[in-house]
């Protein structure tokens, strides 16, 4: 459209029937069967698209793939800002899970969007929401972010788990902590049963495969006990990445998990029962799993902070004070670690803005054939969704 506006360009269309032996529409599906073929990433330059499509939730200049692909594709930006969610350095951990689509970014969507109270806003609503997109953005204020902003308040050095102290204390960590383990086990059993029972209950679709067996099967309901060792990356075991097998950890950062949609999706088949039976079931879930990881973590680290006596005012005290307005840490508290913090920020401020296509920028991960498969228009003809 912004073609044709900005070259006074007279566009007629015209519908022609899929297989009707139209020359055009022959060749273009031949081009696009080819292509299904083709390992080479078919790059589109943001910059022919006007600013206003860029119109998507996101946090701290973090976006996700927030619909099906076919809606998806439809703005030809989001290739880029899917690039920009695979590459990002704080969301390394679930890159994995971005890559081969075990998030399902659809439920996802309203999940964070689900509104539990009457009223369209409050404060309430605003800082639940907050508090999901921080953690599903992997920016929740834990050890390894607190040092980052509030350089000189914390003792130097990494800030361990405080309650299995064996990692860093990260957003990535809280699924992994061993100390969590029992309890999550317990929890998931008790919703594998739950879920049975719903389906059992409630299901609509004629599909009869074995409710049972495929839940007993799937591995949203199981922790592995190497679960910590199998996140660490073999050549740099400080970088974490989420196992693909645990999925059920994706709930710890409100996203929902492939696996556990694939069941609503089977034996549901009303596409608005089947998203209410999802959040609901969701709700519970994440609810009762948030109290025994997140809440217990912030007891013990908030136990941590007062025996150092590091109080929220403070924190308070140290943002008003040492970092102004511009970014600039005032020249009383201009020590090195406050400096090296704001140069960081520059340095991510300046990739945010830059202006060149960030494609092939040498960052966290870049997954050619990740990119095939998001970004090329053929996956028309490769599969049914
Ligand atoms: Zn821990």
């Amino acid at each position: 459209m912004w073609l044709i506006s900005q070259h006074y360009l007279t566009v007629q269309l015209r519908k022609v029937k899929g297989h009707s032996n139209d020359k055009a529409n022959d060749q273009a599906d031949a081009l696009a069967k080819r292509g299904r073929y083709s390992l080479d990433p078919i790059i589109i330059n943001h910059k022919f698209f006007h600013r206003s499509s860029l119109a998507l939730f996101n946090y701290n200049h973090i976006n996700v793939i927030d619909r099906n692909l076919r809606k998806w594709s439809n703005i030809p930006i989001q290739s880029r800002i899917f690039n920009m969610a695979m590459n990002n350095s704080s969301l390394s951990p679930i890159n994995y899970q971005i890559t081969y689509g075990d998030i399902d970014w659809v439920y996802t969507k309203q999940w964070i969007n689900f509104n539990p109270f009457d009223m369209p806003t409050s404060s309430k609503l605003s800082s639940i929401q907050s508090n999901k997109l921080k953690k599903s953005t992997f920016t929740y204020p834990t050890g390894n972010i607190l040092k980052r902003n509030y350089p000189n308040l914390y003792p130097l050095g990494r800030i361990n788990c405080t309650e299995c102290s064996i990692d860093e204390d990260t957003n990535a960590h809280i699924g992994l902590c061993p100390s969590h383990h029992q309890s999550i086990t317990s929890l998931l059993t008790k919703f594998k049963k739950k879920l049975i029972n719903l389906l059992r209950k409630e299901r609509t679709s004629n599909i009869s495969f074995d409710i049972e067996s495929r839940i007993n099967n799937s591995n949203m309901f199981k922790v592995f006990p190497d679960v910590l060792d199998a996140a660490r990356l073999p050549d740099s075991p400080d970088q974490i990445r989420i196992p693909r097998e645990q999925p059920w950890i994706l709930l710890l950062h409100h996203l929902i998990p492939r696996d556990l949609a694939v069941f609503f999706d089977n034996y549901f088949s009303n596409a608005v029962e089947r998203s209410r039976f999802l959040i609901q079931y969701v709700t519970d879930f994440i609810s009762e799993l948030t109290t025994i990881t997140w809440s217990s973590r912030s007891r013990s680290f908030k136990k941590w902070e007062k025996s150092l006596d590091i109080t929220l005012k403070k924190k308070k005290h140290y943002r008003k004070h040492t970092i102004t307005a511009s970014g600039q840490a005032s020249s009383s508290a201009a020590t090195l670690p406050s400096t090296v913090a704001h140069k960081r920020r520059s340095q991510y401020t300046r990739y945010y803005h830059n202006k060149v296509l960030p494609y092939f920028k040498q960052k966290v991960n870049f997954d050619v054939f990740a990119c095939i498969r998001w970004m090329t228009c053929n996956f028309l003809h490769s599969g049914s969704w």
